[in-house]
């Protein structure tokens, strides 16, 4: 399946129905799975087996998907997650306990950073926020003995800043540890962050992966190459025994390759229950068969968006890493060849009030918080997702109070074009 074309992987990676069996992935409405014996199901609970006997560790069509998402991102091993937030924070969770550190790029989405800032530190695991264009030497410094993982997004939601993978990758293998990448803005169409050295990947699935506003999902993708047992002082929990299954050291039994899932999997779906729908499952799949069309129209609107905004004498100034001149364009010709994404970030000449004047007046285009879906949609971030922090932490993150985002959707760009012109008109 690697070996395919992603296009092909959209539609046909995860499922393949044997004789008789239904085309499309099968819904598995059920919580749980029946077993001839006990013996069997104790297998089961020991990891000895692979099978389904509580959907609220795995059930067969949050499998299928992530499969195919694990496919599309060229991985070992996947799990679906309830939303996005719970696969950040499982990511991270999964290696990390009260005393470690992590290193995060400081431009990542508002959740995250109350996640690592906030609720993480109450549980004793500490943040340093980094800039993402930070020297090698700041970088550097950031690195404690107890830092476990290096933290950052292809595209940061709402700063736009394209993060080196390349470069972090590096910098966190010098030191043992694995980069993980949110890979959300950029879906695996764009960008594949494992070819540029990211360990694991992690997805809001309810950005453009569902891409039609219909369910909140999230995604962990493992490569399989961080080698857990290399550095096995800094991961107890993945290389030495489990108590809660009977001692089972899991890079030793699953390997490079199935570890990080399977452990996540085992004890962290187990004990905190951040388990999909069935049913969102199978609607997440019915949008990753359309995103890599899905995504090229999204990335062509926004280019154009872009333009005409850069043009517009009432626009202050325009972030899109397709724009030439952008600060990140080399970058995203580097990491995203055919394309970023369709947010576009700009501020509107007269700050806060302006910016609130224009999205009154705009008719097609809605108020939203959410992005990346086939509707264009709106937000302020500074008075709706990031309102939490201060204006020094939001000029921090990329956000200044002005900023206006954009997600440009899959209407005909001459609608929206006009939408926004006659709101510029009224500021
Ligand atoms: C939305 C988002 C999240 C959080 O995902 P939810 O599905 O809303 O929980 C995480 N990272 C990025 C980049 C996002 O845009």
């Amino acid at each position: 399946m690697n070996q395919l074309h992603q296009e092909t992987k959209c539609i046909q990676a995860g499922y393949t129905p044997k004789n008789g069996e239904s085309r499309m992935i099968p819904i598995v409405q059920s919580t749980t799975f029946k077993y001839d014996t006990s013996e069997e199901m104790g297998k089961l609970f020991d990891l000895e087996a692979e099978g389904y006997f509580y959907t609220r560790l795995q059930n067969p069509t949050s499998d299928y998907v992530a499969e195919k998402i694990c496919a599309l991102e060229g991985g070992t091993k996947a799990m679906l997650t309830s939303s996005g937030q719970a696969a950040s924070f499982f990511s991270v969770f999964n290696i990390c306990s009260a005393g470690d550190h992590l290193i995060s790029s400081a431009a990542i989405y508002g959740g995250t950073y109350n996640l690592f800032a906030v609720t993480m530190k109450k549980m004793g695991i500490s943040v340093t926020f980094v800039d993402p264009d930070c020297t090698d030497e700041e970088l550097e410094a950031a690195f404690q003995p107890n830092t476990k993982l290096v933290f950052g997004e292809t595209i940061a939601n709402p700063a736009l800043v394209i993060l080196d993978i390349e470069r972090f990758a590096k910098a966190a293998h010098a030191h043992g540890v694995p980069l993980v990448i949110d890979n959300t803005f950029a879906t695996p169409i764009n960008c594949r962050p494992f070819a540029w050295g990211a360990d694991i990947v992690i997805h809001s699935t309810t950005k453009y992966m569902d891409g039609h506003d219909a369910t909140v999902g999230g995604c962990i993708v493992d490569s399989g190459r961080f080698d857990w047992l290399a550095y096995a002082d800094k991961f107890p929990g993945l290389t030495t025994p489990d108590d809660s299954y009977h001692g089972v050291t899991y890079a030793e039994r699953f390997g490079k390759e199935g570890a990080y899932i399977t452990k996540a999997t085992a004890q962290l779906m187990r004990d905190l229950g951040a388990t999909p729908a069935p049913m969102n499952a199978y609607l997440l799949n019915l949008g990753l068969e359309s995103l890599h069309l899905r995504m090229e129209r999204h990335c062509a609107n926004a280019l154009q968006i872009a333009t005409f905004l850069q043009e517009h004498e009432k626009i202050a100034w325009v972030n899109y890493a397709g724009l030439e001149g952008n600060r990140y364009y080399e970058r995203a010709k580097k990491y995203m060849p055919n394309g970023t994404c369709g947010v576009v970030t700009f501020g509107v000449k007269g700050g806060r009030a302006a910016a609130e004047t224009f999205m009154a007046h705009l008719q097609r285009i809605m108020i939203a918080t959410h992005v990346a879906d086939a509707r264009t949609c709106i937000l302020h971030p500074a008075s709706s997702t990031h309102r939490q922090m201060t204006d020094a932490e939001l000029t921090a993150a990329g956000v200044g109070a002005d900023l206006v985002r954009l997600s440009v959707g899959l209407e005909h760009v001459e609608d929206l074009i006009a939408d926004l012109q006659q709101a510029l008109a009224q500021v």
